[in-house]
């Protein structure tokens, strides 16, 4: 018995499509800017995509209620399609992700108070703020590889009280998933339990207390939340 001088923390797990079993989650890569959000980048040439973290403790399953987090007047939803890693390493080749690292998929929400991001943005100050609260990583349950296979298209869509925000399709990512996967492995060691969220298609948008957000990647998984309430100060 370790003599911890507390009791350590239960790892965060989510749970697996179809199964009793759990995956441990172990670190959150969170990517930007990996969708054309208008017409106009088309021109842009593709540069390396910016990824930020999340705690593992952030995370937390698609069910219920979304609570509304505090210090933020702009909570936004940004739906995207999940990596979950089942063996790590580093410079992990494209076509070798698919084949060894990646342990299956789900769908999830990468929630932001986007005025703090802009505050950040504005000043070069730290995103953590504004992308790594309590609850910001909501995700479904995730289902392995062996049953969904590795998605090469599948609508990203996001409706918010049955009106549509975010139409996207996984096929427009601008890195693919074993470019993504590789691109990280060359700057950091993958671990099993790595969550990667790919970016998110345009359409962005706030949500206030009592929205109904449905969501989903076709054929991966889909979440029905509803936003709490804002909690006092
Ligand atoms: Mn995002």
């Amino acid at each position: 018995m370790t003599n911890y001088v507390f009791p350590a923390p239960v790892p965060t797990t989510l749970p697996v499509a179809g199964s009793t079993a759990v995956f441990p989650v172990a670190r959150v890569y969170c990517i930007g800017r990996n969708y054309r959000w208008s017409p106009n980048e088309q021109a842009v040439p593709r540069e390396i995509p910016p990824w930020f973290m999340k705690p593992a403790s952030a995370v937390v399953a698609a069910t219920g209620i979304l609570p509304y987090p505090p210090g933020t007047g702009d909570f936004c939803h940004e739906i995207e399609l999940v990596v979950a890693i089942g063996r790590g390493g580093r410079n992990i080749a494209p076509a070798d992700a698919e084949a060894h690292h990646i342990w299956g998929y789900a769908a999830g929400l990468d929630l932001t108070r986007r005025d703090l991001q802009q505050h950040a943005k504005q000043t070069g100050g730290p995103w953590e703020p504004a992308k790594a609260f309590d609850s910001s990583a909501v995700c479904t349950a995730l289902t392995p590889v062996g049953v969904c296979g590795h998605p090469r298209q599948g609508s990203v869509w996001l409706q918010v009280n049955g009106l549509e925000r975010q139409s996207g399709d996984v096929s427009d990512l601008l890195w693919s998933v074993p470019e993504l996967v590789s691109m990280l492995s060359q700057s950091v060691s993958l671990q099993p339990g790595d969550l990667i969220y790919t970016g998110t298609p345009a359409g962005v948008g706030p949500l206030h207390p009592g929205d109904v957000v449905h969501a989903g990647v076709a054929g991966i998984g889909e979440l029905t939340l509803t936003v709490g309430s804002i909690p006092s100060q």
